[in-house]
């Protein structure tokens, strides 16, 4: 049997420059070898977004499109939708005895993003809710109700897997080893920054160049990205690793050109609107062929249905037979 790979994305807005170099091109590269779950997370999706119900509605649908748009063939993976997925919602209960409130607490994912949703969870984080503060036991529910082994993730994602094996280990160790630990698998380019320099881009962070971005958003995104502060007049010389610019020319720019901007930035040869102009043109050109397969799922829906109800019907099913074994092991099989 092969092993099989979980992992997911939010519904929580389109694919971007971030989930492309940072996960999804792993998925290209795993998807004709393994037994391959794509989960479109749309209940973690409604941990913070639960007051807005159409948004993530809408985006199931929206980031299946992107995912088949990049190339993923859905006769190799399985695209199904978190919520059909009752077992996950059953398990994520049976492990919240599993975790402690204080680990939840310190896991440095979750503190980072009770930190930028403010608005949402209070200053302190005083409004965080149960439901998220205990998103990654029901990830770790995700995970396993599949067995997955492989778990194919940008850098974010690693201390809920390992929030996730704790989880295992303790199942494992109480009610008998039943569960696999899973192993996540980073890109090279594992956490790809946003255009104000953020560490993180992120669909909810407003920094991120969508791959459904049209050309004029892409200018107006790139003419505004962050560049080295110290430049001011267009033959100052400057620091190419502090521009996002450069940064970005690094992801879709051939190598002798990214080698061309570096050393002319440095000398001060190049200016940062010509700079950016390149940039602009060799993205349009990245991104080309991408919004040219969505063209086909946009004007076929019911194709992009279709993959999610065949996907999910057959993880339904896995995650039957897993459930049955875990509540063996638990001694709740009545
Ligand atoms: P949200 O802000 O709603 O959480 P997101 O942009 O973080 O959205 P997710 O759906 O949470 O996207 O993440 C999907 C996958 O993409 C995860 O494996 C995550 O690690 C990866 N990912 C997201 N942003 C980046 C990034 N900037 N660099 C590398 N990987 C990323
Ligand atoms: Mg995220």
């Amino acid at each position: 049997m092969p092993k099989t790979i979980l992992t997911g994305l939010r519904p929580t807005g389109n694919l971007h420059l971030g989930h492309l170099f940072g996960a999804c091109q792993n998925y290209l590269k795993l998807q004709d070898q393994y037994d391959f779950y794509l989960e479109i997370a749309d209940v973690q999706a409604l941990t913070d977004n639960f007051d807005n119900p159409k948004k993530v509605r809408l985006n199931v649908k929206e980031i299946t499109m992107d995912l088949l748009s990049i190339g993923l063939d859905p006769t190799k993976v399985n695209f199904f939708i978190q919520s059909q997925i009752k077992e996950i919602a059953e398990l994520t209960v049976y492990y919240s005895n599993l975790v402690t409130i204080a680990r939840l607490e310190r896991n440095p994912t979750v503190k980072t993003e009770i930190a930028q949703k403010k608005e949402l969870f209070g200053h302190n984080g005083e409004s965080i809710t149960y439901g998220f503060l205990g998103y990654p036991v029901s990830q770790a529910a995700d995970i396993t109700i599949f067995d997955g082994e492989l778990i194919p993730v940008g850098e974010d994602q690693l201390p809920l897997i390992e929030q996730c094996r704790e989880i295992v280990r303790k199942f494992n160790s109480i009610y008998g080893k039943t569960l696999k630990e899973p192993e996540p698998i980073l890109s090279d380019t594992a956490r790809i920054k946003g255009l104000d320099g953020n560490e993180k881009m992120g669909k909810s962070l407003g920094n991120a160049i969508f791959l459904v971005d049209d050309d004029e958003i892409i200018k107006k995104k790139i003419m505004n990205a962050i560049t080295d502060p110290s430049k001011i007049k267009k033959d100052d010389p400057a620091n190419p690793n502090i521009c996002m610019v450069y940064y970005y020319h690094k992801l879709v720019n051939t190598k002798e050109n990214i080698e061309k901007v570096c050393s002319e930035c440095k000398k001060g040869t190049r200016g940062c609107v010509a700079c950016k102009k390149e940039l602009i043109e060799k993205m349009n050109k990245f991104l080309a062929p991408i919004k040219e397969k969505r063209k086909y799922y946009e004007a076929h829906p019911e194709k992009v249905e279709e993959i999610l109800k065949a996907g999910t019907q057959k993880a339904q099913q896995r995650a039957n037979i897993q459930i049955q074994k875990i509540k063996k092991a638990m001694m709740i099989d009545y």
